[in-house]
């Protein structure tokens, strides 16, 4: 145990290139598949049976009856597998900053496998508002009930993210089978499962699996009784390319022998985004992994990323970046884009920002002199496991793993209680007491331009403003790296 003040830290070299093949696997087996799900011929569903907030039937319209021109055009980002902390301020250089309509941070979803997973890492994710979710411990398809457990129960217990806010799952490969939602389902403490991916021309809201699914199962098994009432479906639409094929369901152009340039992979974005905002509103996602973002490989992605958050927020005024459980909730509570103003569902999620001038081992950079939790943050080496992370909750005696996800531990930090803080407060794990921090009032940056007519038939900004924000962002991402 080690305890060190930096707020970065450098893996083995050889880790880190194993870990960067480990995930290109990934990639091209998870990342790049161009599967087409259509509608499900089999599929109904009675919505005068099923009703919210328990239940609700697959359909293209929004809920409550609103119209698609009265509400808000939401768009989920997700990140799969491990964070680690070299790769985490890199994500956080891309997120962090811009602001939705009501003047609160974009979030996002994270969907983080355990293995070569940098607990620390993630509770700064999750403490700069962002949502937590799980994606197995070791990385498996068609997961036992151990891998999905597991990654719960390490992720609570080593990067501080509250039981009660752990309510997401991503099959790895997208590979599920009947008997992995049983899994799933049998865990009971999961809100809504995300790997089903469909043609991006089906306008599809998230769903309920009480009748079963609503599209095809074409990256996994849906035979047998595949009914799961209460648990959410949330669809992964493909992006479509302009001459309506498929061109991916993740990560746009990801090892592609001719890869797009930024303004191409900016303008298939646009494309799909007005596909959505000019036709039915149903969620866009972009589901990405985080290792792309690395400017070491293919920086143009990145760059792309950034460029089409600042394209939509700047542009459109009735554009959210939520993660997976605001859209829930909002769809639990629906509301036209005035009301969506004061939506507690769309609020600001981040505990505080605030100096408070007492560093707590919490994620936060509580003093505000650019360090976070100085002195406090553990290190925890496990040569035998190839396992290496740091934690604000002790180490244990051993690296979690599927066979014991909480091996013993001999810290005296405290654990996050399961519902975590209530209102700005933050987990002190070493007085093991909630700490009440203020809030910030944040004034969003005025928005130039207002073009969401509803009529635009092509993308506003694209072209060399992009260049110009792809050379400030790799300068930015450069600094972070040193
Ligand atoms: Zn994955």
């Amino acid at each position: 145990m080690v305890l060190f003040a930096s707020s970065m830290r450098k893996y083995p070299v050889s880790l880190a290139i194993a870990w960067a093949l480990a995930l290109e696997s990934v990639l091209a087996q998870e990342g790049t598949g161009t599967a087409v799900a259509g509608t499900n011929p089999n599929y109904s569903c009675d919505p005068t049976v099923c009703v919210l907030p328990k239940c609700y039937c697959a359909n293209g319209s929004p809920p409550g009856g609103l119209s698609p021109r009265s509400i808000p055009q939401f768009i989920t980002l997700t990140f799969d597998d491990a964070v680690d902390s070299v790769l985490e301020p890199v994500i956080q250089s891309m997120i962090d900053g811009p602001l939705n309509p009501n003047g609160c941070p974009i979030s996002s979803t994270f969907f983080v496998s355990t293995q070569w997973n940098d607990y620390w890492a993630v509770q700064r994710l999750y403490s700069k508002g962002h949502e937590i979710a799980t994606h197995t411990m070791n990385h498996i398809g068609s997961p036992p009930i151990e891998e999905i457990v597991g990654a719960q129960t390490a992720l609570n217990r080593y990067a501080g993210v509250p039981k009660s806010k752990l309510l997401g799952f991503r099959h790895p490969y997208l590979l599920y089978s009947t008997q992995s939602f049983q899994n799933l389902a049998s865990a009971g403490t999961f809100l809504y499962e995300s790997s089903m991916s469909m043609d991006g021309s089906i306008n599809l809201w998230p769903y309920t699996l009480d009748n079963g699914p609503a599209i095809s199962c074409v990256t996994g098994d849906c035979s047998g009784n595949f009914k799961f009432p209460g648990l959410w479906s949330l669809p992964m639409a493909n992006l479509n390319n302009q001459d309506g094929s498929i061109n991916t369901s993740m990560d746009p152009m990801a090892n592609s022998t001719s890869p797009l340039t930024s303004d191409e992979i900016l303008a298939l974005l646009q494309y799909n985004f007005l596909s959505h905002y000019n036709g039915q509103r149903t969620p866009m996602g972009l589901f990405i992994h985080a290792t792309p973002a690395l400017p070491a490989i293919e920086p143009q992605r990145l760059v792309a990323y950034v460029a089409f958050i600042q394209w939509t927020l700047q542009n459109y005024p009735d554009v959210y970046w939520i993660n997976n459980q605001q859209l829930l909730a909002w769809m639990q509570s629906p509301s036209d884009i005035a009301g969506s103003l004061k939506n507690p569902a769309l609020g600001c999620l981040f505990p505080a920002r605030d100096p408070s001038n007492v560093e707590i081992c919490d994620g936060i950079d509580n003093k505000g002199d650019g360090n976070i939790d100085v002195g406090l943050v553990e290190s925890c080496q496990y040569p035998d496991q190839n396992a290496y992370f740091s934690s604000c909750f002790g180490c244990p005696s051993k690296a979690p793993n599927v066979s014991d996800a909480n091996p013993a531990t001999s810290s005296t930090r405290f654990p996050i209680p399961d519902a975590g803080c209530p209102n700005a407060g933050t987990w002190d794990p070493v007085a093991g007491q909630c700490v009440s921090l203020a809030r910030p009032i944040i004034v969003r940056a005025a928005v130039s331009t207002s073009p969401g007519s509803g009529n635009s038939s092509s993308a506003p900004g694209s072209g060399s403003s992009s260049s110009t924000i792809a050379m400030a962002v790799l300068g930015h991402l450069f600094l972070v790296g040193c």
